[in-house]
């Protein structure tokens, strides 16, 4: 897996080295254990998926993130991306919508002795004030627009990368904060499950 990231230009050596030790076979289900290497999204339990990983490795690159860094993750899922981001930065705060889906992440980062994550079942459309500033921001469900209450909570300098458009297809941001204006480059297309609460798209009925 980590030579296909490193052939499809993936270059942060330590971001690498974490996706080569994180068993992301503990992540998927029982039943897809032989294709969790496989460069490909898979379900997982209540109709959410665990982002393939180049998605997972092109998000928390561009992040930049050097060891110090207080992160927040909106979209827990199965819990790989904050086990990844857990190994790169000081402190993750993750939020879920879907309280079964945190509750087995939590479980498998304390089987693997992750300690620096804290778990949260919430709306992250509109992020998590009480832990912020944040260093960097990371939303792993599709946005219809970048919610206003994120780059509040940015630290200067901060980076936010988020996937944001109309339709299943979606443009992943990476958008830097420099004092009071914000800096915005389209990193790649891409599809994601859809990022559901005030600031983002309205609950299925
Ligand atoms: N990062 C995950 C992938 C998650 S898929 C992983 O590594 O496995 C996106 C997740 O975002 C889903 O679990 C979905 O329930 C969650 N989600 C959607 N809208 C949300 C919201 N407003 N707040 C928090 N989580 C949300």
């Amino acid at each position: 897996m980590v030579r296909q990231l490193r052939n499809r230009g993936i270059r942060d050596e330590r971001l690498l080295d974490a996706m080569g030790h994180i068993p992301r076979d503990l992540f998927v289900p029982e039943e897809l254990r032989h294709s969790a290497y496989d460069d490909r999204a898979l379900p997982i339990t209540s109709g959410q998926t665990i982002s393939q990983p180049y998605m997972v490795a092109t998000m928390t690159q561009e992040l930049s993130l050097t060891g110090t860094e207080a992160v927040l993750e909106i979209g827990t899922g199965s819990g790989y991306q904050a086990a990844v981001l857990a190994a790169l930065c000081r402190r993750v705060v993750t939020l879920e919508r879907l309280s079964e889906l945190t509750q087995t992440a939590r479980e498998r980062l304390d089987a693997l002795g992750i300690t620096n994550v804290a778990f949260h079942v919430a709306d992250g459309s509109v992020g998590w004030q009480a832990d912020a500033p944040y260093d960097a921001i990371v939303v792993t469900a599709g946005s219809p627009r970048v919610p206003p209450q994120l780059l509040e909570q940015l630290a200067d300098g901060g980076r936010l990368v988020i996937p944001v458009g109309p339709g299943p297809v979606v443009t992943l941001q990476r958008i830097v904060r420099r004092g009071d204006s914000f800096e915005i480059a389209d990193v790649c297309d891409c599809s994601f499950v859809p990022l559901i609460g005030e600031a983002g798209w309205a609950e299925p009925s």
